[in-house]
């Protein structure tokens, strides 16, 4: 492997932390790019003991000249663009700031990496929720896209401008189509996380009700670190191309909240119907989870299940981590979090 150099910008996030601690395992100088306020967010990277090993310079996504001279000065072999203002829901109050991040953000990286280290492999993190509304199950990487939120929009408009740069500039760069994917490391404002840090709280404080928005949602939920390893894998392929990563199994917002209440100990039965419906602890007769229509999406996503068999045949990647397991994990890490008083700034 040598010593290659590989950026990862967004290494904050869930996914820059287990990036980081694999390609750091298979002999790479890891450089992360950090805005000047994520230093409360190096948590994740501390907690999979891998800080200390990382490099990291200063970019602001939104900067040309700042992402020209990261790239000038690290000489990356391979990027991974991880970094965006990643939340659906502030996307709907946020567009433009998600769009300059998420959507030019990738743009402007690419102009630098044409510019800067044309010879850079480059891995754009696509995601999904660019499939948006249903127009085929299981999604693959010949569905028609029919994004519903700016976030998908900007991600889409990112994902087109790498497939522009590989046919008119012939750049090294390509997409993972990344179906939802989560972990102890996962920020709590993301619905798994929410469920997993609000149910221990409930279990362990009495602490509630969990609020959610729409529990039919479904999704196709997969283990983080899986997830990573497909994107390193598509950066070692000849020629470079775009990849559906998923498990290809769909369950909804309530099975995932019954999978995650059983962890906990807890035995809930659902009442009432639509926006006040509840699940009740069956011990106590208390309210442990209520909706709450203000976390319903303006234009909602209903079904999203990938076909990985791309994946599986040119990457020979597969996912390793079901789903029930995934919720034991973190069901299991933010008992421990609460029980010592860890769950706060998470
Ligand atoms: P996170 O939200 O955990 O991390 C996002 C990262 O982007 C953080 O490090 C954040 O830094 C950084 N960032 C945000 N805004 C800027 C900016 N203006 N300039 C520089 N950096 C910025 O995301 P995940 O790790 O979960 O996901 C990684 C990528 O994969 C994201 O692009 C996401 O959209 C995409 N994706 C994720 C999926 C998932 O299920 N997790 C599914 C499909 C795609 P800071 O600490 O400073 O805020």
């Amino acid at each position: 492997m040598g010593n290659k150099t590989a950026l990862i910008t967004g290494i904050t996030g869930q996914d820059g932390a287990y990036l980081s601690k694999l390609l750091l395992g298979k002999g790479y100088r890891v450089v992360g790019s950090m805005r000047r306020t994520s230093g409360i967010g190096t948590w994740r990277l501390q907690d999979l003991q891998v800080l200390d090993d990382i490099e990291f310079a200063s970019m602001e996504l939104t900067e040309d000249s700042n992402v020209r001279a990261v790239l000038e000065k690290i000489k990356p072999d391979e990027i991974y663009n991880l970094a965006a203002q990643s939340f659906v829901g502030d996307s709907f109050t946020q567009p433009i700031y998600t769009t300059q991040v998420t959507g030019i953000g990738a743009l402007r990286l690419l102009e630098g990496v044409r510019t800067v280290v044309p010879s850079a492999k480059f891995y754009q993190a696509s995601t999904s929720e660019m499939f948006g509304k249903v127009q085929q199950v299981p999604q693959t990487e010949a569905t028609p896209f029919y994004p519903r939120s700016p976030y998908g929009i900007a991600k889409l408009f990112a994902h087109w401008t790498v497939v522009n740069y590989r046919e008119a500039y012939g750049l090294q760069c390509c997409s993972g189509i990344l179906f939802n994917h989560e972990s102890p490391l996962r920020s709590a404002e993301f619905l798994p996380r929410k469920v997993t840090l609000g149910l221990a709280k409930y279990a362990l404080r009495g602490e509630g009700p969990l609020r959610v928005g729409n529990l039919e949602a479904k999704r196709d939920w997969g283990h983080a670190r899986d997830y990573v390893d497909a994107m390193w894998r598509m950066l070692q392929t000849v020629p470079l191309m775009d990849f559906v990563v998923a498990t290809g199994r769909t369950h909804s917002v309530r099975d995932f909240i019954e999978m995650a209440a059983s962890a906990c100990g807890i035995s809930i039965d659902w009442q009432g119907t639509g926006s006040n419906e509840r699940a009740i602890d069956r011990a106590n007769g208390n309210v442990v989870v209520s909706i709450d229509p203000a976390f319903y999406r303006p234009s909602e996503v209903e079904l999203l299940v990938g076909d990985p068999s791309l994946a599986r045949e040119v990457l020979d990647w597969r996912p390793t981590v079901r789903l029930e397991d995934l919720v034991a994990e973190m069901v299991e890490a933010d008992m421990k979090r609460v029980s010592s008083n860890h769950a706060s700034g998470f």
